[in-house]
């Protein structure tokens, strides 16, 4: 019952803390109540991309005589999409087990709770308590859906993210609240299969997180769908007692009501700090987060924290890194902190939308002069290719020194092509270094080259 690290929690954080911590040769064990995965493999990032990915083959059967083929007699079975998306959910998260298994790794089934002087106490699902120690304890708790006092979730009318993915029927209409990558990606499923979708955002622009020119573009194409959408709007209260759902929103025009059948409430996160102890150990919290240091070292020495549960990006691949940053700063290792402003973004609706670094804004806020660069898909070959012309690279770079402060992508597949930009601005990578990257043809990332390109007026296919 004693080990070198226990990792509480088996998100993308945990787990992958637990691997490396067995790699550096520690006797180790993680604890979880749930599945194995968490949110991501679960009832986040994989679950979600499955859906999406029945999304777009409809959208291509729907349009497949724009490619010269005709097809007659296709369905949507929403019941068979869900099933895929659970059952590769499921896949996901048995692979978890293998890996865990292959690392020698114990999982421990249970809901844990820490105690002072780096124990836990486990509650088995059968109501049976045990005790565990730990030379240092990782805390990876994760998050769940965020209520607002107005938007009560019923699980059934008024729903959070984990009842989207897991509807007994597809619903005529749905309002959608808050406009954030979750809330995106399942506006976009829904209205890709029929269901009519309204969006509402508290902000002036959907996607208010990315540069202004990709939210306005991604509006243009949403509304191109056939999505409505409310920008500078608030659902101030709800009712629920007809047969679905009635949202009173505050609009610059006044007030609007909306009615639909399900409401989906994505309005952010909630870290699951409460109940695991934390008051009992002393370790201190702000604004619904846990406090830690670069190494993500809580204020009690021996425990630590990652993931969704500390400040920074609420993101799998930013959990996974400090999992494994945290693990290698306890086994001695030289590690260097993470780099909080190198962190890629990605949304999976269509367009796909992919950034790194400043946006527009925030560079001129910081003070540079920049150089900044845009390339359009429908001047892309493959993107005509493909029949997806809508969306742009759009790149910044400091006028100064050549520096890539930013870059900023809506179209389709951009999100596998931000990891040039994310391993490019880790190397230091100038303007002009990136224009003379000889990129393949026809490919979507020549668009990053023709951007950079536009920024140093050498642009070729403009
Ligand atoms: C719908 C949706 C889509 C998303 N899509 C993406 C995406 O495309 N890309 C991306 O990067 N991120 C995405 N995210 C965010 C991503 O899922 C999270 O950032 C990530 O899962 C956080 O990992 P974590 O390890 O911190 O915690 P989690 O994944 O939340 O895991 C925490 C685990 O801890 C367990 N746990 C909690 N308390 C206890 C306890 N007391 N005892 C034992 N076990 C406990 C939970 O059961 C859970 O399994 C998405 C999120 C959602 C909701």
């Amino acid at each position: 019952m004693k080990y070198d690290i226990i990792v509480l929690g088996s998100g993308p954080g945990g787990y992958v803390a637990a691997i490396r911590a067995s790699q550096l040769g520690f006797k180790t064990a993680i604890i979880e109540k749930e599945h194995l995965g968490g949110i991501c493999l679960n009832w986040g990032c994989i679950p979600t991309k499955a859906l999406l990915k029945s999304a777009q083959v409809f959208d291509y059967l729907k349009h497949a005589s724009d490619y010269g083929i005709t097809v007659n007699g296709y369905d949507k079975d929403f019941n068979a999409m869900i099933q895929r998306s659970r059952g590769v959910a499921d896949g996901m998260s048995k692979g978890i087990q293998f890996l865990m298994k292959k690392n020698k790794i114990d999982v421990i089934d249970g809901a844990g709770k820490l105690k002072p002087g780096k124990k836990i106490d486990v509650t088995a699902a059968d109501g049976k308590v045990t005790e565990y120690s730990a030379d240092h304890i990782i805390i990876a708790t994760g998050a769940r859906s965020r209520e607002l006092p107005n938007l009560p979730q019923d699980g059934k009318k008024v729903i959070g993210y984990r009842q989207a993915m897991n509807l007994p029927t597809q619903p005529k209409s749905m309002i959608v609240v808050g406009s954030g990558a979750i809330g995106v990606e399942f506006a976009h499923f829904y209205n890709s299969i029929g269901t009519e979708v309204t969006i509402v955002e508290f902000l002036p622009n959907i996607v208010p997180l990315e540069d202004e020119d990709v939210s306005k573009q991604m509006e243009r194409s949403m509304k191109k769908a056939g999505l409505k959408i409310m920008t500078n709007s608030s659902v101030e209260r709800i009712d629920t007692s007809g047969s679905g759902v009635k949202a009173f929103v505050k609009t610059a025009k006044g007030e609007e009501v909306l009615e639909a059948e399900v409401l989906l409430s994505a309005v952010g996160i909630k870290t699951n700090i409460e109940n695991i102890g934390l008051e009992a150990c002393g370790i201190a919290t702000d604004r619904d987060k846990i406090l830690v240091n670069d190494f993500y070292q809580t204020n009690i020495p021996g425990y630590y924290a990652i993931g969704d549960v500390v400040p920074g990006p609420a993101l799998a691949h930013v959990a996974s890194a400090e999992g494994i940053t945290c693990v290698e700063k306890i086994a001695g290792l030289h590690v260097d902190k993470i780099d909080y402003g190198n962190i890629p973004g990605c949304t999976y609706a269509s367009p796909e939308i992919a950034s790194v670094g400043l946006t527009e804004k925030q560079a001129k806020e910081k003070g540079y002069e920049l150089k900044i660069g845009k390339f359009p898909f429908s001047a892309s070959g493959k993107a005509k290719a493909a029949g997806a012309p809508d969306g742009f690279v759009k790149v910044i770079f400091d006028a100064k020194y050549g520096e890539w402060l930013g870059c900023h992508m809506i179209g389709a597949g951009v999100t596998d092509m931000i990891a040039e930009a994310v391993v490019a601005r880790k190397l230091e990578t100038t303007g002009h270094e990136i224009i003379k990257s000889v990129h393949p043809h026809p490919t979507m990332s020549e668009a990053i080259m023709e951007a950079a390109a536009d920024a140093y007026g050498e642009v070729i296919h403009l």
